[in-house]
This record gives C-alpha cells, sequence and structure tokens, in this order.
C-alpha cells in the first residue's frame, strides 16, 4: 500500500457530485422511513475512472494491477450494506437499536456515494477470501447517519489517510508481508495480503529491480568498474560479462 492523496478532479466532477449527493439522501430518507436500501451502481460506474487515475490504475490494498480494469472494483473502506466480523456473511456485526433491541448493523449507507470511502481495488482483495463486508474498528462504532466518524478508530488501513503506510506493514525479500502494529496485521489478514501468488510477483517484480541495478553497474560500462591498471583486467572483464549473461538466462527463467 502507498499513500494517496485525495484529490477532486477537474470538469465534470460537479454532476458526479451532486448525483451522488442527491441519492445519498434519498438513501438516508429511505434509512429514517425504515425502507429497504437500494444502490444505485451508476453512481460508482461513473467514478471509476476517476479512481483507476487518482490510483495509478492499481488496488489500493495489494498495488497490483490487473488489466483491462474488469477484475477492478469500486470498494467501500466502510461497507454499505451489512458489517461482518469475518469472512462468514451471517456473522454479522450486532448494534443495539434505541428500543435496546439487538439487531444487525446496517452497513455505513450514508457513505456508499461518498468518493473519500471509495477506493479501487482488485477483486483478490475486496471479495471471496477477502475484504468482502469486514470492517473492524477498536471501541466505538458509527452505527448512522447521525453519528460522528470521529469516534471510530478502524483497524483496516486507508491509503487516503496514511501518509507512511509502512509504518505498519513490514516487508521481507522473500514477497512475505507482516504487521507493524495491530492495524497493519488486520489490514494483511481481511485482504489476505499475503496470498501465494502475491508473494511470487512482489518477489518476481523485485528480482528484476534488483537485476536492472546491478546490470546497470557492471553491464553497462565495466572499464568503469574494471580499470586497465588492474592486475589481470582482461580476465576479470570476461568473467564479469558471463556473470551478467547467466543472470540474464536466471532472470528469463524466472519471468
Ligand atoms: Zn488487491
Amino acid at each position: 500500500m502507498i499513500h494517496i492523496e485525495p484529490k477532486e478532479p477537474g470538469p465534470g466532477w460537479d454532476n458526479w457530485k451532486k448525483d451522488a449527493h442527491e441519492e445519498t439522501q434519498k438513501l438516508i430518507d429511505d434509512a429514517n422511513n425504515g425502507k429497504k436500501l437500494k444502490f444505485k451502481d451508476r453512481i460508482w460506474r461513473n467514478l471509476k475512472p476517476f479512481l483507476e487515475n487518482l490510483f495509478h490504475k492499481k488496488c489500493a490494498y495489494c498495488e497490483g494491477i490487473y488489466e483491462g480494469g474488469a477484475w477492478m472494483d469500486v470498494e467501500h473502506f466502510r461497507p454499505k450494506g451489512k458489517v461482518t466480523v469475518d469472512h462468514n456473511p451471517g456473522n454479522t456485526v450486532k448494534i443495539t437499536n434505541p428500543a435496546g433491541k439487538e439487531i444487525d448493523h446496517p452497513g455505513y449507507y450514508w457513505l456508499a456515494y461518498d468518493w473519500r470511502n471509495l477506493l479501487l481495488s482488485c477483486n483478490k482483495c475486496n471479495r471471496g477470501a477477502g475484504k468482502m463486508n469486514q470492517f473492524p474498528v477498536a471501541g466505538i462504532r458509527s452505527c448512522c447517519h447521525e453519528d460522528s466518524l470521529e469516534v471510530e478508530e478502524p483497524l483496516l488501513l486507508n491509503p487516503y489517510h496514511e501518509k507512511h503506510p509502512g509504518d505498519h506493514i513490514k516487508f521481507a525479500l522473500n514477497g512475505v508481508i507482516s504487521g507493524r502494529t495491530e492495524k497493519g496485521r488486520e489490514t494483511i489478514k481481511i485482504c489476505n495480503l499475503n496470498r501465494e501468488e502475491l508473494q511470487t510477483v512482489r518477489q518476481r517484480e523485485w528480482e528484476k529491480v534488483k537485476m536492472g541495478l546491478f546490470f546497470k553497474l557492471i553491464g553497462e560500462d565495466n572499464r568503469k568498474l574494471v580499470t586497465d591498471d588492474m592486475e589481470y583486467s582482461a580476465y576479470i572483464r570476461e568473467s564479469l560479462k558471463s556473470l551478467v549473461k547467466k543472470l540474464e538466462e536466471d532472470l528469463e527463467e524466472r519471468i
């Protein structure tokens, strides 16, 4: 994860905001009247090109790029329709209503079209063994549009809010990541950020960069590295060339 500066784009944005604002008001009215909430896909569809630009077409959680866009979702940081405690859709977060009755948390419906609650996410981080409707918090949880979000302390990293996500997540050179903080550990668990395929691609990308640096150092102009006044310079130069060739072949095999 990297920090993403939340920025409102230019032309055309006002129309989207107006639409989102009107539909949000309808959701709040329906919630107040006890009606079943219906969400409008078009709002998220219309926001997606903006999010793709803001997130460099990468998943907010794993940073993977899934070409074609088909595998990317507009993800609700705070889930819109229900909240669960784990991957099981039946294990809903319970709250107590004003009448003292225990009910399911309705989800953060009032943030369904709030662009600051919407991230670009691959469906591996977002669906299935990924986040789904999970949203852990420490302490008090907001339950309706009248509640302040300030009271909540999410245990999930948000790229808009975290200036330094690396303070929470530690990367090992073998592609495995671990949490430095509870928030980091929860984010890894919830979004399944240590899935095997991710470890493999992280390692692969690192190998490419590492080899690129190495080739740059010894491959392009080894006369700087091995000078003519060095003893046995011809032999050392040839050995370096052979080493570069072998590393290039190894890298090709791995990629
Ligand atoms: Zn992802």
